[in-house]
């Protein structure tokens, strides 16, 4: 396990990169444990920004769409879970402008983009954030996945969205490095071979910048389709590498909870 101890992870100009975070399962919250910490200490190294664009794997449509609630509510999108969970909320303030300013790059860019006013905060999106900035105090949007479209698609997202970064918000993509749930085993074990191996190949491909292994990784890696039986978790990666530049990125974490559940974070730009 690893965890790049680098205090500031902004780049020379204070310009916030684009970060992929694995948000774990929904009980990351009461479990703790190091890839909770690291989140926790995730939020002070990235600084402030002026505004979050959290997206999640959780929020899935044909075409992008962005959330616009004034006072998004916390969904919790699960079920099974400790009472606890249920009980928590993530009040952070929405920003309706900076929606239109994400639809506004996405159409510029020839990409369809939905405002969606209702749209509050999935556990995608409140659990890391909670860790990461627990003030509730820095207006959120959320960015759906399109589980149809290819690796490349979310690329072209994040690249549109890139200047967002010049303007202080934090493109934040919420997934899973590695997300077969046939796999997990609660109360931990050692990660199987074959997710060690696919999440070392993934920190190697990041860290290369090899974009090309990356978007063709059900096919050109062996343990693919096994680390993700389907893509939504692993696409939010996809369009933080694309707004981060869609150079080398940066490893922040890698480790796993409950066996092989891959809890590995980057960062570009
Ligand atoms: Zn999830």
């Amino acid at each position: 396990m690893t965890d790049s101890q680098r205090s500031s992870i902004r780049t020379a100009g204070g310009v916030p990169p684009a970060v992929f975070v694995s948000h774990g399962a929904p009980t990351l919250l009461l479990e703790g444990g190091a890839a909770c910490d690291f989140l926790a200490r995730l939020g002070p190294r990235l600084g402030r920004p002026k505004a979050v664009l959290c997206v999640s794997a959780h929020w899935e449509t044909d075409e992008p769409a962005v959330s616009a609630a004034v006072r998004p509510e916390t969904i919790h999108d699960f079920s099974g879970f400790p009472r606890p969970l249920y009980d928590m909320r993530y009040p952070a303030p929405g920003s309706p402008d900076l929606a239109k300013g994400v639809q506004a790059l996405l159409q510029k860019a020839g990409l369809a983009c939905s405002i969606d006013p209702g749209r509050g905060l999935d556990h995608g999106a409140w659990v890391p954030l909670k860790l990461m900035y627990p003030g509730a105090d820095i207006p959120v949007l959320q960015l759906s996945v399109q589980p149809d479209r290819d690796p490349a698609h979310h690329v072209a997202v994040g690249r549109a969205l890139s200047p967002l970064r010049g303007e202080g918000v934090l493109v934040l993509a919420s997934g899973s490095a590695i997300h077969n749930l046939r796999a997990l085993r609660w109360g931990g074990a050692e990660p199987e071979a074959w997710a060690r191996e696919f999440g070392a190949w993934l920190d190697q491909g990041v860290t290369a910048g090899d974009t090309a292994a990356l978007v063709n990784y059900r096919a050109g890696n062996p343990y693919g389709a096994k680390a993700h039986p389907t893509d939504e978790h692993f696409l939010p990666l996809f369009v933080a590498l694309g707004a981060g530049g869609a150079g080398k990125g940066e490893m922040l974490f890698n480790g796993f909870t409950h066996a092989n559940l891959g809890m590995h974070a980057y960062a570009w730009g």
